[in-house]
């Protein structure tokens, strides 16, 4: 805690007017810290894609411009009031303490977060660090690329603190926030039986992203990790520092097919159990489910805005964190199933009324296909033996 910034009576916030525009140092008045408030004095705040888009227009809401960008921020306490004492986990907060905040953090009183806890992130009205998205008017104090961020939990009992070990770099704990989506991402996965360990898995994307979920994917138990980007320096050959058995590059392989067929021999036997998509590029997913192995699982992680896509909607798997899942007829095992359905509700659905007969003849025949294609027929069913039916 520098004693120039204490005694400061103003914070320097980094703000932009606009996508497009150039950063410009602004000063906004210190405020005096409420009793469940704190003002955190920034060590380092990372640069994540998501700043890019908004910067380049990207993002799909109206945005409260001039604003201060940057969520991947990691400070220390410099002030707090007395009924700030403790962060989400409980963990006590003191003067001093590192602590890390993420964005948008759900709000803990809408539907989503009420009746939708596991997907609490889709939060109908998510808290930012000092005030609800929108509401607020500029300069304000609320990003991480500044000297300090503010915190009133009594303003927005939404607000998270999350308390870094004592001994953890600041610079180290600025990655904990892009790390979790990684890790979120492959417990998705676990969740639909999709990442077992000693898997499989191809990261498409070289970004740091992709790096943090080789990083998350060896953590987390994955067998073999290759990663599809470029360029070779500094990214590829950083992904192999984090643990990936191989790469492919994008300058190598500039075509889709190219690059399939150079991961398949790459990895051999039928494809990989695990694709995930940190590359945020529009074309990913097609490409992406060309190196599965059949009955292997997809995460969307990666591309969240319409940007060069504007004709598909794949982009919405991942901002509307869905599952999309596919399903190719049964297993052996399934069938019993059916027999078993068709048994019980025999009588609670009126079966016989979706099949029309017809009989076993080259004129019955014609009719029933004539009438399933015309849509005449629900189910055209052919009677080869009357008697026994
Ligand atoms: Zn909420």
């Amino acid at each position: 805690m520098s004693p120039a910034i204490e005694s400061d009576s103003d914070v320097r916030v980094a703000t932009f007017d606009g996508p497009g525009t150039d950063p410009v140092i602004r000063k906004v008045a210190r405020p005096a810290v409420p009793q469940r408030g704190a003002l955190i004095r920034i060590g380092a705040c990372g640069v994540c894609g998501t700043d890019l888009h908004i910067l380049k227009g990207h993002w799909p809401k109206p945005l409260p411009w001039p604003f201060t960008l940057g969520h991947e921020l990691a400070g220390v306490i410099v002030e707090k009031g007395d009924g700030l004492t403790e962060d989400f986990m409980g963990l006590p907060l003191s003067v001093g303490s590192k602590i890390m905040l993420p964005p948008l953090m759900p709000c803990g009183r809408c539907h989503y977060c009420v009746h939708y806890p596991e997907t609490a992130n889709k939060c109908l009205t998510p808290v930012y660090y000092g005030r609800y998205l929108g509401f607020e008017k500029p300069p304000h104090l609320w990003g991480g690329w500044a000297e300090m961020v503010y915190v009133d939990l009594d303003d927005l009992p939404g607000t998270k603190i999350y308390r870094l070990p004592d001994d953890m770099p600041l610079r180290l704990g600025t990655l904990a926030e892009p790390l979790t989506s990684c890790i979120r991402a492959f417990n998705r996965a676990i969740r639909c039986q999709g990442f077992r360990h000693g898997d499989t898995v191809i990261i498409q994307g070289s970004g740091p992203i992709g790096v943090l979920a080789t990083a998350a994917a060896r953590e987390m138990g994955a067998g073999r990790v290759f990663v599809i980007g470029a360029p070779e320096t500094p990214r590829l050959a950083l992904c192999r520092e984090f643990g990936a058995d191989g790469t492919i590059s994008l300058e190598a392989h500039p075509a889709p097919e190219g690059r399939i067929a150079a991961v398949r021999e790459m990895i051999g036997g039928f494809g990989a159990d695990l694709v995930m998509d940190c590359s945020g590029h529009p074309s990913a997913g097609p490409e992406g489910i060309e190196m599965l192995r059949d009955g292997g699982t997809y995460v969307e992680m990666g591309q969240f805005t319409d940007a060069g896509a504007i004709e598909t909607n794949w982009h919405r798997i991942c901002t509307k964190d869905v599952n999309v899942l596919g399903s190719w007829a049964f297993t052996a095992n399934d069938i019993p199933l059916g027999i078993a359905m068709l048994d019980r509700a025999r009588d609670r659905f009126p079966w016989q009324q979706m099949q029309t007969l017809f009989p076993f003849s080259e004129q019955g025949v014609r009719d029933a296909i004539d009438a399933a294609m015309a849509m005449r027929s629900v189910k055209s069913t052919i009677v080869p033996c009357e008697e026994i039916l």
